[in-house]
């Protein structure tokens, strides 16, 4: 299973992935982006790789387990 994370610390809530990816990202109560669902479908791979080429500081990872 593909897992989409977003790592707060890294954040700075540029809003680059929930601008370009509403589907997938959104702010939490933080104000620091949150994937929507951690589960990426086949359908979604490519969006959340150019989220995590796009975040400027790199918060965004997947990992597959
Ligand atoms: S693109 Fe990166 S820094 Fe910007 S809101 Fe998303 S996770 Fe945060």
């Amino acid at each position: 299973m593909k897992k989409l994370k977003v790592d707060k610390d890294l954040c700075i809530s540029c809003g680059a992935c929930v601008g370009a990816f509403p589907e997938l990202f959104e702010f939490g109560e933080d104000d620091r982006a949150q994937a929507i669902k951690e589960e990426i479908s086949k359908e979604n791979l490519e969006e959340a790789m150019d989220a995590i080429e796009g975040c400027p500081t790199n918060a965004i990872s997947y990992e597959e387990n």
